[in-house]
């Protein structure tokens, strides 16, 4: 089965897409921004320790995140297969899951940064992690998640000035990533425009041709 990294952008619909995918496959989505979010709403150790790093859109030490996602890799529904988003996010990450797990394919959603910017100042989240928009992708009833009834909340670093350092972040530290997975035949890029069911297909359609080519 598929063990699978989304990279791209913030607002680029990795959480989406791997919502998605995840119950295609029936493997896990694993976000590790998701798992941040968590601790810091049970206001953990963990949550206390990274609350001010993810109000201001700054990454999360190596270390920290590392460990999490070794503990995550570990648990058993992960053996078939698992979807990661936002991780890795540095060259020293991606070195990390490489002796952890032999990944399938790695998929960067492709979208420009205007469309994103907008997308995020309208987007709204559910604590089970799916994503609404204010004028696609809204959500059946007005404030309420459609998947489990929870009240929707703006997550509080989609305001514009903490954006554009999460773009500035990412391309500095991120966007190096692409080169390093294309030197490990593992890279695919999709465009992130359109409908959800437009790029999970793109998604898809990519991910047979990648494995068939690699198997045959
Ligand atoms: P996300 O939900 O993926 O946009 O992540 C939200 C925030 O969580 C990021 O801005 C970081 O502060 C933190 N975070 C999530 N994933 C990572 C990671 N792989 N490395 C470091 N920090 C992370």
């Amino acid at each position: 089965m598929f063990k699978l990294v989304l990279l791209g952008p913030p607002g680029a619909g990795k959480g989406t897409q791997a919502d998605v995918l995840g119950s295609k496959y029936g493997i896990p989505h694993i976000s590790t921004g998701n798992i941040f979010r968590d601790h810091i709403t049970r206001q953990t150790d963990l949550g206390k320790q990274v609350q001010h790093l993810l109000s201001r859109g700054d990454l999360v030490p190596d270390d920290v995140t590392n460990e999490l996602v070794r503990d995550r890799l570990a648990r058993n529904d992960c053996a078939a297969g698992f979807i990661l988003d936002g991780y890795p996010r540095t060259t020293d990450q991606a070195k990390f899951l490489k002796r952890l797990a032999r990944i399938t394919a790695v998929v960067e959603i492709a979208v420009p940064e205007e469309t994103v910017v907008k997308r995020l100042s309208s987007r709204w989240m559910c604590a089970c992690g799916r994503a609404y928009g204010l004028v696609s992708d809204t959500p059946r009833k007005r404030g309420q998640c459609d998947s489990c009834d929870a009240q929707l909340f703006q997550r509080n670093d989609d305001k514009p000035e903490v954006i554009r350092h999460r773009f500035q972040v990412y391309r500095e530290s991120t966007q190096p990533l692409v080169e390093f997975y294309k030197g490990e035949n593992r890279y695919l890029r999709v465009d992130g425009a359109g409908s959800i069911q437009d790029v999970t297909k793109r998604i898809s359609d990519a991910l047979v041709r990648h494995v068939a080519h690699v198997v045959g």
